[in-house]
């Protein structure tokens, strides 16, 4: 199938997998995720009509996005993938949203981009629900900490990321975040890729990211 076509298949997905929800969030929104996907391919995306994407390496979409934020003004685009304190500069600028905030370090540099450009892109904070010790994200037991941390340096956290463990029900790890989201008072919640998306919709998803349903395999 294309990609247009693959397109209108995840959303009509997602808006059944909405209805038979017990309790949805009021909004889910798809980031089409393009890594590794050419211009060509996101320019398809977006002739149907898709504006969210999400990539996981700045250098990356430094080098595709530019270009076709000129041509889609209202393209919106997030940050999936870890973040370098180094590269914190190029991404606040590039980036409508980091879903990537795992540590005070990264916090700071980011408070101090802003201060300097006087922007922020929205963040999520991205939560390692499984305790894997080589996957990225904040440790559940440091969450509370990083957002308290964030939030006193007035950036705009407004709500939790997480990939589950690949080998596992990934069940729990969505009604863990969603618990911890809402206990701190968080309402977006990033969640769901392209094997369990639905799952994630029935815990609250606001945004499913996914990528290999819309573009192929990235083999
Ligand atoms: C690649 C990626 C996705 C999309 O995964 P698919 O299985 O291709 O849908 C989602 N989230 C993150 C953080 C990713 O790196």
């Amino acid at each position: 199938m294309s990609i247009p076509e693959n397109l209108s298949v995840i959303l009509a997905r997602i808006a059944a997998a909405r209805k038979a929800a017990f309790n949805p969030a009021p909004l889910t929104r798809l980031v089409a995720v393009s890594k590794t996907v050419d211009e060509a391919g996101i320019a398809q995306a977006l002739e149907a009509g898709q504006r969210l994407f999400g990539e996981n390496r700045v250098q990356e979409a430094e080098a595709k996005f530019p270009a076709l934020k000129r041509d889609y003004p209202d393209l919106e685009l997030h940050l999936i993938g870890p973040l370098q304190t180094n590269k914190v500069k190029e991404a606040a600028a590039l980036f409508d949203c980091i879903q990537t905030l795992d540590r005070i370090r990264l916090a700071d540099a980011l408070a101090l981009a802003r201060d300097k450009s006087g922007k922020c892109p929205q963040l999520l904070v991205q939560v390692n629900t499984g305790e894997e010790e080589q996957k990225a994200g904040v440790m559940p037991v440091g969450t509370a900490a990083l957002i308290a941390h964030a939030r006193k340096l007035d950036l705009p956290v407004a709500g939790l990321m997480c990939i589950p463990p690949a080998a596992q029900d990934p069940a729990p790890h969505f009604g863990f975040l969603a618990k911890l989201a809402r206990d701190n008072g968080l309402s977006e919640l990033s969640m769901g890729m392209s094997g369990d998306f639905e799952m994630a919709i029935r815990f609250g998803a606001t945004y499913v990211r996914v990528g290999t349903a819309i573009f192929g395999s990235r083999s």
